[in-house]
């Protein structure tokens, strides 16, 4: 039996390469929030389940100019660096993790401060069409719980991970693990609060092991990082490769790279997310691909501090898992239709080259720029995968999470296929009408 049925226009990512478009369809919901099915106007009983659910008000009718999508996942987002976001791009890495975010990073002591972020943070995102997200924490246990409870309460589906950075030589001695073994302690003091938290709700809130990077982690908190998702059997997130100095580093301190490194200490599997990934090399990827480890690409991020353009093309051809993050605040916007967008402009630069004063031929990487569904897929179906949700796709048997967006009134004619790259380049938050996790509304446009 339905709980809620919607009339409208849909889109939703079929495969890697393809988008598909159904006009004035209806999409059923149970009281589970799970997708039961969807109807076409020539299904026999599409009249019927119209009438029942508007004389039942259990309809909700998109106006002619609205869309639905499903909602975007957020594969990697610093929650904390929130209040920053949109400043000082302009410093190198290790200058921008010294003189903004550590320091940022640092108030999150104070769990009032993180209350006040957070509830701002898990509204923005929600706000921007996001239904899910994988998400950093500071090292400080209270205000990861709070976080998460944010979440919890707003109705996001979340990923949260306590940071580790225990090494001396790379963090500041105001924000830093007092060493590897109160880091691995807070760790599993904040896997089991989150575990109760879980137990009290029905949504998604899962705790995430997170070696900040590996700069920052002695060899014993990497250890104890890699037993802890073992034995919890929990994802993990981290930074890989992201920029000539950090795989630089990697070489430098254990003559090897930094997947390598990771793979020595166990968080490569399946469950584990690496953002940026800019400076892999053909054998880390294998390495990734045959861990079935995720890439979060992070397109905005990557033009500040990435040192390079990640090859997705390449890399979906490959068979690796890559797909899409934010990186709040490397990237300034929470949007990810902004980095959808910034995704297919830097493919298309990676494919051109750069400098104008090489001949043409030698001045790009061929055939890497990628499509607007290949995008689409990264932050859908693609991030579903990577988390292993049943979301991402309009479709039966998928949790109800999707956003209803307003489309910019025409002033042509369009076909099906052109709403949808205008919706994808044009939609800014204020065209977000509403958004719904497992068939409740969560966000509501003024
Ligand atoms: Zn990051």
């Amino acid at each position: 039996m339905e709980n809620i049925v919607i009339h409208g226009t849909y889109f939703t990512s079929k495969n890697v390469n393809e988008v598909e478009f159904h006009e004035d369809h209806l999409i059923c919901i149970d009281r589970s929030g799970t997708i039961t099915r969807t109807l076409s106007p020539v299904d026999a009983e599409y009249s019927q389940i119209l009438n029942d659910a508007r004389q039942a008000g259990r309809l909700i009718e998109l106006k002619p100019n609205q869309y639905l999508l499903p909602g975007f996942i957020d594969l990697h987002v610093h929650a904390p660096q929130w209040p920053q976001a949109g400043l000082a791009l302009e410093l190198p890495l290790a200058d921008w993790l010294n003189h903004y975010t550590f320091p940022l990073e640092a108030k999150f002591a104070d769990s009032h401060y993180a209350r006040r972020v957070y509830q701002d943070f898990v509204h923005q995102l929600l706000s921007h069409g996001t239904t899910t997200a994988m998400m950093f924490g500071t090292i400080h246990n209270d205000a990861n719980v709070e976080l998460a409870r944010q979440s919890v309460t707003q109705g996001l589906r979340a990923f949260v991970g306590q940071v580790v950075m225990d090494n001396p030589e790379q963090t500041p001695d105001y924000y830093r693990n007092q060493s590897s073994v109160s880091a691995l302690h807070a760790t599993e003091q904040f896997i089991k609060e989150i575990f109760e938290l879980a137990k009290k709700t029905s949504s998604t809130v899962v705790p995430v092991i997170t070696p900040r990077f590996v700069p920052s982690c002695t060899d014993e908190a990497l250890t104890g990082l890699g037993q802890l998702a073992k034995q919890y059997d929990l994802p993990v997130q981290s930074h890989l490769s992201e920029s000539n100095w950090e795989h630089g580093y990697a070489i430098k301190r254990f003559g090897i790279h930094d997947t390598a490194v990771m793979d020595h200490f166990h968080l490569l599997t399946e469950k584990s997310v690496m953002a940026h990934g800019t400076q892999l090399t053909s054998d880390d990827l294998t390495t990734l691909r045959q861990r079935g480890t995720t890439i979060a690409h992070c397109p905005i991020s990557n033009v500040y501090f990435g040192n390079g353009v990640l090859a997705v093309k390449k890399l979906l051809a490959y068979g690796n898992s890559v797909r899409l993050g934010s990186d709040i605040s490397g990237g300034y916007s929470p949007s990810l239709y902004h980095n959808i967008r910034q995704a297919i402009k830097s493919s298309q630069m990676l494919t051109d080259g750069v400098d104008s004063s090489l001949a043409t031929a030698t001045r790009g990487v061929k055939d890497s720029r990628i499509t607007m569904a290949n995008a689409f897929y990264l932050a859908t179906v693609g991030g579903a995968k990577a988390l292993q949700l049943k979301v991402g796709k309009i479709a039966p048997g998928f949790q109800a999470d999707f956003q209803i967006v307003n489309g910019h009134q025409p002033l042509m004619k369009l076909s099906i296929a052109d709403v949808f790259q205008r919706l994808m380049y044009q939609t800014e938050q204020q065209d977000i009408q509403s958004v719904y996790v497992a068939g409740k509304r969560v966000y509501e446009r003024e």
